[in-house]
């Protein structure tokens, strides 16, 4: 069994400082936790107060996005290599809002991926259906497209780090949880999808996160099946004090 992961997305949180108390309050009340990974994704502004702050802690630092180019005339962009250099370790790519509101396409998500990877990030990379994809019976083949189209290019080895995410778009910020049951259905699919991408003992070790409005009260149950392997939380994830209750989850 992989080693489950509980992962905070700030989104477009946190001004600097604010960053540095969440992520010193973050760091504070993991410490000693064994048995579990934790990180933490600030917006790009305050990726570097958050490295020195986490600096020394086990807690990890991950980019919300990035752009594959690694040097050239891209205003506004950011490359992997400029993240890697912030002191990230992973980056979250294909986030539902980014699909949704900046036209990313897995063809982008894939050249992200291989981007990542080439820097030495470990890719988030994140999958889910909208609720009319839902209810059209579309959940499965749509995830399953998003993650092999997300995937074809990265190499062989680099999915022995591969950090993959289930998220409803539906479940996202709304209130709305997928049940267990639902969570564990798509991702034994990911996980089987997975498994006809690389041998089997390897694809069992990938984490599949679930998010989407994972809170303290629906984290329990969530993390009690058997192929979710983490969370990835946005909105509980701004208040430490629901965080670390999501991160100290009883199994
Ligand atoms: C997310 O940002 O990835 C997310 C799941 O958000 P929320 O927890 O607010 O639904």
């Amino acid at each position: 069994m992989p080693t489950p992961l509980l992962a905070g997305n700030w989104k477009l949180h946190c001004l600097r400082q604010e960053a540095r108390d969440l992520a010193s309050a973050i760091v504070d009340g993991s410490k000693g936790l064994e048995g579990r990974d934790v990180l933490v994704a600030p917006p790009y502004t305050a990726l570097v107060d958050t490295a020195e702050v986490l600096s020394g802690s086990s807690v990890a630092l991950s980019s919300q996005d990035l752009y594959w180019e690694p040097k050239g005339a891209f205003t506004g962009q950011v490359s992997a290599a400029m993240i890697k250099d912030t002191g990230c370790s992973h980056a979250i790519i294909g986030h539902s809002e980014r699909r949704q509101h900046f036209g990313e396409t897995d063809y982008t998500v894939a050249k992200k991926v291989a981007a990542a990877d080439e820097a030495g990030l470990i890719p988030i990379v994140c999958v889910g259906e909208t609720l009319e994809q839902r209810e059209e019976g579309a959940t499965m083949a749509l995830v399953e497209k998003q993650v092999r189209g997300g995937l074809f290019e990265l190499p062989a080895e680099a999915f022995k780090t591969l950090i993959v995410a289930y998220e409803p778009v539906w479940a996202i910020g709304t209130g709305k949880t997928a049940t267990p049951e639902q969570a564990e259905e798509v991702h034994q699919h990911i996980r089987s999808v997975l498994r006809s991408l690389t041998e089997d003992a390897i694809a069992d070790d990938i984490r599949i996160l679930y998010g989407g409005s994972v809170k303290p009260d629906n984290v329990d149950e969530l993390m009690a099946c058997p192929n979710v392997n983490g969370a990835l939380v946005g909105g509980a994830s701004l208040k430490a004090d629901d965080f670390l209750r999501i991160v100290h989850y009883q199994e």
